[in-house]
């Protein structure tokens, strides 16, 4: 039996727990808070970070900073997570949906332009499998029509963005702001958890508020005012320290993950190469203004039937092999909101998309077991 995911403990989680414990705060932004915004600050370069409860809420975060309101339009990719919708859908937007790539999952740039107008407020690239959406063209677009840009990152620490002149951003640093995550399914885990990046200081001060119940009471705590008060609208964004310092045993061991995770990422890449020269398969497809940071390792089926064949002959031989997003334009909650576009692109995915297992306590021989059960179901 081949889980698809595992959660992977680097040994030093609990230690920090007892340090959070031991220093009497458990509330949030405590000093592990601190530690991991400074981790991030320092690794990546992003100036305001606040860790969040989940992603989800990152991205919440951003659509009351960019005060979304009703009948505002937001621009993203069909094939995602019900969140990066949901975020907007909460302030009233209506999403337009945008079709991925012929040769990739992400929101295909060249068909934006056309979906642009007047309502339009922001575009939502969505990293999928940590690689990357084409920035250069998003960017140009947000400048040129007043737009911004909330990149859900929630599958992309560690991966970059390559721009035309070979500079390389890490995802996460380019839009206005950014939203990871931390849910036990990405690289780095606290079971739940994520970050809101604030790449524009025009916000940085706001969304200290928004995070902390619409009170300024960060500002309090950092001696700027000499009390507190409820300032704006807001909510409870921010986790609790046993949460963040479970997170920043992962960050420590960031580097270990990636390596890890990068083999297990290869070996499929090289154990699966016959079966896309045989046409059983396609693997993914990495742009070339894209790294990636081997969040997944999917393949693409030929058809849904082909799919539906391979997923149970998987299952039954003990793989915890998994499809992923159904098109969230043709979603019972969206369908009838939906503006009638086909999308040919986000419909392949979601009937061929097929994740294997990866993750950090995965060994070689299992990741040969998935290659041989899928040699066996093509004899
Ligand atoms: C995981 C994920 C989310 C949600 O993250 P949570 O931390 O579970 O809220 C949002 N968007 C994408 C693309 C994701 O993969």
């Amino acid at each position: 039996m081949i889980p698809f995911n595992k959660l992977h403990l680097t040994g030093k989680e609990l230690h920090y727990i007892q340090e959070a414990i031991a220093v009497n705060h458990l509330s949030g932004n405590g000093s592990f808070t601190k530690r991991c915004h400074q981790y991030f600050q320092d690794r990546y370069g992003f100036a305001h970070c606040l860790l969040t409860t989940s992603c989800t809420d990152a991205l919440e975060m951003a659509a009351i900073l960019l005060d979304i309101q009703p009948g505002d339009e937001v621009l993203m990719p069909s094939y995602t997570f019900v969140s990066t919708a949901n975020a907007f859908v909460l302030r009233g937007a209506i999403i337009r949906f945008v079709d991925s790539c012929p040769d990739h999952p992400g929101m295909d740039v060249g068909l934006l332009e056309p979906l642009i107008n007047e309502r339009t407020r922001a575009i939502v690239p969505v990293h999928y499998a940590g690689v990357a959406c084409d920035m250069a063209g998003i960017m140009a677009l947000a400048d040129q029509y007043g737009l911004f840009v909330v990149e859900d990152a929630a599958q992309a620490i560690e991966s970059y963005y390559i721009w035309p002149d070979g500079r390389r951003s890490p995802l996460g640093s380019m839009g206005h702001l950014a939203a990871f995550s931390f849910h036990e399914t990405k690289n780095i885990s606290s079971g739940e958890g994520g970050m809101l990046v604030v790449n524009d200081a025009r916000f940085a001060h706001r969304a200290e508020i928004i995070w902390e119940k619409g009170t300024n009471r960060s500002a309090f705590w950092g001696g700027e005012v000499d009390k507190y008060g409820w300032v704006d609208m807001g909510s409870s964004f921010l986790p609790s320290e046993l949460i963040v310092a479970f997170l920043f045993a992962q960050l420590e061991s960031l580097e270990d993950i990636q390596a890890t995770r990068m083999r297990h990422w290869n070996q499929y890449h090289d154990l699966l190469a016959p079966f896309e020269q045989q046409g059983h398969l396609r693997r993914p497809y990495i742009p070339a203004y894209s790294t990636h940071n081997a969040h997944m390792y999917y393949v693409l089926c030929s058809s849904l039937e082909a799919r539906t064949a391979l997923l149970a002959h998987l299952k039954e031989q003990g793989i915890g092999a998994v499809f992923h997003y159904i098109s969230l334009h043709s979603s019972p909650y969206y369908a009838a909101r939906h503006d009638g576009r086909v999308l040919p692109h986000t419909d392949r995915y979601t009937d061929t998309l097929i994740r294997l297992p990866l993750f950090y306590d995965l060994h070689d021989a299992e990741i040969d077991e998935v290659g041989a059960v899928m040699a066996a179901h093509w004899q």
